[in-house]
């Protein structure tokens, strides 16, 4: 049985857990709002803790972080849970196997391990929330960093700072979910009243721990898609997270409305000043934008970099943000 780490007492036999922004009071016996976590008289279980939902190795830029280690394989694995009802509702690995028979068991040391003989250079924690899984994600992390590989997580942001500063020593990127800059994108495709602590927590990603940030949005036509949202998107992503953060722009639903909403935010994104705007479509290379000139290639899976020396342009000497090495990173600023 594992308990949750970030838990504070609350009186009258309640701990309140403080792993992601719900910050759950239970009492024994009562399940959080991820479903995977439930209270007992000595704290709150983590019922997901070692349990693996997929495995998966492949290229990195699958998972849409293409400034990140360019042209590695990594292992990709993530847990049960998700932070938002929303998710929970759609998504696939909301609840844990009703039998325990159907629960694979892997852990962290193993993840790490795994990675190694595969010859991975990174492990990504995907496919589940890990806030949801502080425990066992930040197991993960640690384990495999101790192995020299690179760590990111993909997540809807909706960690508390507490679960930040426990991911940020073992944490090199993170792709952000972004569902929308208004209460009522969040409410409509996430299920929360208040979203905006996502934000200060992802300034701290980058400006605390110095990670590398990729941003994804997926339009929804009539929702997230208003013109003045998306510029203050744009402007957030550009002025905390800077500049030369991907924004990666999907389309959430089909349909050519849709599809014209993607462009439309796409254009607003360059407009704006961001420089590394990308959409759906396959093979989408990397260009400088300086000169124009092809920085990187993407083309049926293999990555390449064909103008890139030392993150600068090989055409115009534009220095461009590609992270690439795990010693990178400067130490944490105090606060
Ligand atoms: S992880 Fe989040 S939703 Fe789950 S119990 Fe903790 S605070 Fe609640």
């Amino acid at each position: 049985m594992q308990l949750a780490q970030l838990i504070t007492v609350t009186g009258e036999g309640a701990f309140q857990c403080n792993a992601c922004q719900w910050r759950c009071r239970l009492q024994p016996g009562e399940t959080g709002r991820c479903l995977v976590r439930v209270g007992s008289t000595k704290g709150i279980v983590a019922l997901n803790h070692s349990l693996i939902s997929a495995a998966l190795v492949g290229p990195v830029e699958e998972l849409r972080l293409w400034h990140f280690f360019p042209d590695s394989m990594v292992l990709a694995v993530g847990s049960w849970g998700y932070a938002f009802p929303a998710d929970q509702q759609r998504g696939a690995y909301a609840r844990l196997p009703k039998t325990p028979a159907d629960r694979r068991e892997l852990e962290a040391s193993r993840v790490a391990s795994f990675a190694l003989k595969q010859l991975c250079r990174g492990v990504v924690w995907t496919y589940s929330e890990p806030a949801v899984a502080q425990e066992y994600a930040l197991d993960v992390l640690r384990n495999s960093r101790a192995a020299s590989r690179f760590t990111a997580i993909c997540t809807s942001g909706y960690l508390t700072p507490e679960t930040l500063e426990s991911f940020g020593p073992y944490l090199d990127g993170v792709c952000l979910d972004l569902r929308g800059f208004g209460d009522t994108a969040y409410a409509r495709l996430a299920g929360v009243p208040e979203w905006r602590k996502i934000l200060e927590v992802m300034g701290d990603v980058k400006q605390r721990w110095h990670c590398h940030v990729e941003v994804l949005t997926r339009m929804h036509r009539g929702v997230n898609d208003d013109p003045k949202q998306v510029r203050e998107l744009v402007s957030w992503i550009r002025d905390t997270l800077g500049p030369q953060t991907p924004w990666h722009v999907l389309a959430g639903d089909a349909g050519a409305e849709t599809a014209a909403a993607v462009a439309r935010s796409r254009r607003l994104g360059h407009e704006n000043n961001l420089q590394f705007v990308y959409g759906p479509e396959p093979d989408q290379p990397t260009l400088c934008p300086n000169c124009q000139a092809t920085l990187i290639t993407r083309e049926n899976g293999v990555t390449r970099l064909a103008g890139l020396q030392d993150n600068s342009c090989t055409s115009c000497g534009f220095a461009v943000d590609i992270f690439s090495s795990i010693f990178r990173r400067r130490a944490p600023m105090e606060t």
